[in-house]
């Protein structure tokens, strides 16, 4: 009963709170309402498209989660200094001017999380529904383990700078009330918790695809990442190769290099589900709007984010590599074009990859190549993104360096979050610096702090201040080191 109390109580106060109360300030709309809705499995269905939703918001997957990672490194730049990214790319943010939403959307999708998952283990429900009950309780662990991942990269340094010594954010795995005052988690235990999230959700899930939705692949990819993230190789590089194969097995597969410039506007579909482990599934009739990616890469839109004139001569120093056609020259700049609508929609409704399987290949020959002794690995899967761009390449015969596997992330990924995180989690510099080409001659990079020009994982603004709001209300919470105290 005291849990029941608890929810209730989670409830009323999610309706009636006003703005700046930390990570309890939440949207009523998308709050689950907890004391009475969770009652059968529909329920719990429900429940989950609320917190989808929530993810496909502009805030989070749709837009800022994404670029984050792109803007803040060497290939991606804001147009501009009064963008939308432009804040993010100049590396200027204070404990007084950081956004509050990187916080605030995951810590809403955890509570959300943690609500469904205080309750599922009492539904009942027949043993012919018991594959859709483990699905669903699987998808709830995905999401849980996510929020807590990007939380913990966004405000924790790397795994492996200190092997996770240092402060992740405060682990939610109850449903608390709103005077909780919750300390931060070392990063390590954050590992800890979003590893046994995905673990325990691996076991789960069903295996086949389910449009806009977690599974087993997501799980497992998710689980290679973070073990890669921490530097346990040799189990990446085994998840990895048991994500690739049960995924293949279940009908994905890399696109192909005939595919690769336009897939990116398919719908996927269960009889075809390529390489989306997960995409965000976005519609013209629930629009994440014109902050998402599609409408801030688009030079016909916001045109937020273009190429940085470096990456460019770095992309297309191969002019046969089909990565190379992802983007789109207008005025000497590049734009990003993997952000194509489907069929009739805005621009802005473009559907977002959050993991594709070529990343899985990309995670297996990082993990190979720094075990030193599976260097057939290491380019066994490098090789297969290596010639898919260009079939005429190959790295067979090659010793496959970290470097040669994080210059290849680079063609492969960019525009997809992952850059500034590949960077320092291997202690590798960001150097902001202009290329030669002249078909981005407008593209120069504005005025940065000297710090933010070059820097690695010792900089302190690799990782963001905890937001103003959460310090204000919470006297257990440490703000990062230089941001200040309160
Ligand atoms: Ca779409």
């Amino acid at each position: 009963m005291k849990v029941l109390k608890y929810i209730i109580l989670g409830a009323t106060i999610s309706l009636t709170s006003s703005c700046g109360e930390g990570w309890l300030d939440l949207d009523p709309s998308t709050q689950i309402e907890t004391d009475s809705a969770i009652q059968d499995l529909s329920h719990v269905e429900y429940s989950l498209n609320s917190i989808y939703n929530v993810m496909r918001d502009a805030y989070y997957y749709s837009g800022r989660m994404t670029y984050y990672g792109d803007v803040t490194g060497d290939d991606v730049q804001a147009n501009g200094l009064t963008k939308r990214t432009s804040n993010y790319y100049l590396m200027n943010m204070t404990r007084d001017t950081a956004p509050s939403t990187h916080w605030s959307y995951a810590y809403q999708i955890i509570r959300n999380c943690n609500i469904i998952l205080s309750q599922i283990d009492n539904l009942e429900h027949s043993s012919a529904e018991q594959a859709r009950f483990n699905d669903l309780k699987g998808q709830t662990l995905t999401l849980r383990g996510m929020a807590l991942f990007e939380l913990t990269r966004l405000f924790g340094y790397p795994y492996t700078k200190d092997n996770g010594a240092s402060l992740g954010v405060p682990i939610l795995t109850e449903v608390v009330g709103v005077d909780y005052k919750p300390s931060r988690n070392t990063v390590a235990e954050c590992y800890a918790a979003f590893v046994s999230d995905f673990e325990e959700a691996a076991k789960l899930l069903s295996e086949k695809f389910n449009k806009g939705k977690v599974n087993k692949w997501t799980a497992m990819g998710y689980l290679s990442r973070a073990y890669l993230y921490m530097g346990r190789d040799a189990e990446a590089l085994a998840m990895a190769k048991s994500t690739i194969e049960g995924a293949e097995s279940n009908k994905y597969a890399l696109w192909t290099n005939a595919e690769y410039p336009t897939i990116w506007a398919s719908d996927v579909e269960a009889a075809k589900p390529g390489e989306q482990l997960f995409e965000m599934v976005n519609l013209t009739t629930e629009s994440p709007g014109k902050e998402s990616m599609g409408y801030l890469c688009s030079s016909s839109g916001y045109s937020d984010m273009i190429l940085t004139s470096s990456f460019y001569d770095l992309l297309t120093e191969d002019e046969d590599d089909v990565r190379a056609k992802l983007f789109l020259i207008k005025s000497k700049k590049a734009y990003i074009n993997k952000y194509q609508p489907q069929a009739s929609e805005n621009m802005q409704d473009a559907n977002i990859p959050v993991m594709r399987l070529s990343e899985i290949y990309l995670i297996a020959a990082e993990a190979a190549s720094k075990l030193g002794n599976h260097n057939d690995d290491a380019v066994k899967y490098l090789n297969a993104i290596v010639q898919r761009a260009n079939p005429a390449k190959s790295v067979e015969g090659e010793i496959i360096t970290l470097d040669r596997v994080l210059l290849e992330r680079r063609k492969e990924l960019y525009g997809e979050g992952h850059r500034m995180f590949d960077a320092i989690r291997n202690q590798r510099r960001i150097e902001r610096v202009n290329g030669s080409s002249s078909a981005v001659s407008s593209t120069k990079h504005y005025e940065l702090l000297p710090e933010s020009k070059s820097f690695d994982w010792n900089y302190f603004r690799v990782v963001l201040p905890i937001p103003k709001g959460e310090i204000n209300t919470n006297p257990n919470i440490v703000q990062n080191p230089e941001y200040g105290n309160n």
